[in-house]
């Protein structure tokens, strides 16, 4: 048997574009986790002629309807009162529920009124899910063989109510002996549809595991999901996936799941034993605040320098006249001096520089996009062009993200050939 799920927020505010709906987002990433497939969400103002409608038409289709929000004391808190009515379930009080709320009042020497009594309020025959972090209790209802849970609006209650009450009373009641496994590859330096083209066969013929491109901060990403009730087969086969994306894609990979360039280079440098110092000038110190935003990074990062103007370029990193003059900030040159420079300013191992022109406007005749990145290592050093488009803060974010990708790939290109040195 396979269920599918609806999820239904109930909440004025998130049709007003007031607040997210993070609790949706959330019910269905704990759903897929267990094999429930998530076919609806729904959002409904605070009103009780579309609140009833929305039940109906939920009843319909579904045969598991998650609430979310309308359960406090409030007069537009409608949920409970909505179900009951449309399932013609009696609401009663809940002793335990009560006492539960008469001991919150009492113990910060408030009163209690007639409203929050109201939350102690259940449909008949519900089974209770505790709220531990606030009074209005959850609910799971059965109604014509289907399951109709309402749970608390703010995230705070709802989550620990669905790990530690929903979740166990969903594996046990709908158990299903199938799990949804799923690993995301990351990749950089191309496009989504270049990517797309790559893997379209793979796309086309997916049926379990599936394949998920998503594109978004400059990276692309493929998300692979598996259903299965053997977690060893569930494995393999995504791996044996995995293989065949690499062999296509490989070059453009650079982790899995939940890993940033940024703490795969702050990984590579420690593995290494190397530290590193950044100049900054378009960047603003973009790449400083995401090396230091890893716990632990002042044992690879020495320390960076913003040297917006060209004068803080020639005073602090001792770029010379003639080259700001002659070349110009923005240039090949100046990045690799600046990488240079920075390296042997803050006695680090490796230097990396970034310049350009973050726009909107042109600078020193050159086109918003332009970005030259510098990296000096202890054996080399090179630099690179980036034609970038998008906006200001696009821009700067993506040429952090280049610069971490080509120490990535130099690391990896040092560390190959300090291999074959020791094999021969
Ligand atoms: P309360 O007892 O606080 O009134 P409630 O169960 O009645 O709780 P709502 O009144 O609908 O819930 O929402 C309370 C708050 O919870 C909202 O102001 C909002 O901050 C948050 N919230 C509600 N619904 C969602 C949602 N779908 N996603 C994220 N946050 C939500
Ligand atoms: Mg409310």
């Amino acid at each position: 048997m396979r269920v599918n799920a609806e999820i239904i927020a109930v909440g004025s505010e998130l049709l007003l574009g007031q607040i997210q709906n993070s609790n949706a987002t959330y019910i269905s990433g704990q759903l897929s986790s267990i094999g429930i497939d998530v076919y609806h969400h729904v959002v409904v103002g605070d009103n009780p002629n579309r609140l009833s409608e929305v039940v109906e038409s939920g009843l319909n289709r579904s045969d598991l309807l998650i609430f979310t929000g309308g359960l406090g004391p409030t007069k537009d808190d409608l949920t409970k009162e909505t179900v009951a009515k449309v399932t013609g379930k009696e609401l009663v009080y809940d002793r335990e529920t009560e006492e539960r709320i008469e001991s919150h009042f009492a113990q910060r020497r408030r009163e209690m009124t007639a409203n929050n009594r109201k939350q102690a309020m259940v449909l008949k025959d519900a089974k209770i899910l505790a709220n531990d972090q606030g009074l209005a209790c959850g609910m799971v209802v059965e109604h014509n063989n289907k399951y109709i849970v309402m749970l608390p609006g703010p995230p705070s209650e709802l989550i620990p109510m669905v790990n530690n009450y929903l979740m166990p009373f969903l594996k046990k009641k709908l158990v299903l002996n199938e799990e949804i496994q799923s690993m995301v590859l990351r990749f950089f330096d191309i496009g989504e549809s270049q990517l797309v083209e790559k893997v379209d066969d793979l796309i086309e013929q997916q049926t379990n595991p599936t394949i998920a491109p998503l594109a978004s901060g400059g990276e692309v990403t493929l998300r692979l999901t598996v259903k299965g009730s053997d977690k060893q087969e569930n494995d393999f086969q995504l791996q044996q996936l995995k293989s065949k994306i690499l062999e296509r894609l490989g070059y453009y990979y650079y982790g899995e799941d939940e890993s940033q360039l940024a703490n795969i280079l702050f990984r590579e440098l420690k593995a290494t034993g190397q530290s590193i110092a950044a100049a900054e000038s378009l960047t603003g110190g973009l790449f400083s605040t995401m090396m230091t935003s890893e716990p632990g990074s002042s044992s690879v990062f020495t320390g960076g320098i913003i040297c917006y103007s060209n004068s803080v370029k020639h005073t602090e990193l001792a770029i010379s006249q003639k080259l700001l003059q002659t070349e110009g900030a923005i240039s090949s040159s100046c990045a690799k001096e600046m990488a240079i420079n920075i390296k042997q300013k803050y006695h680090s191992d490796i230097g990396i520089s970034f310049t350009g022109v973050a726009g909107p406007n042109s600078s020193e005749g050159h086109e918003p996009g332009i970005v030259y990145i510098g990296i000096a290592t202890k054996h080399h050093e090179e630099t690179y062009l980036l034609r970038l488009a998008g906006s200001r803060e696009n821009i700067r974010e993506r040429s952090v993200k280049y610069g971490m990708y080509y120490l990535i790939q130099c690391l990896s290109k040092e560390k190959e050939k300090e291999k074959i040195k020791v094999d021969e």
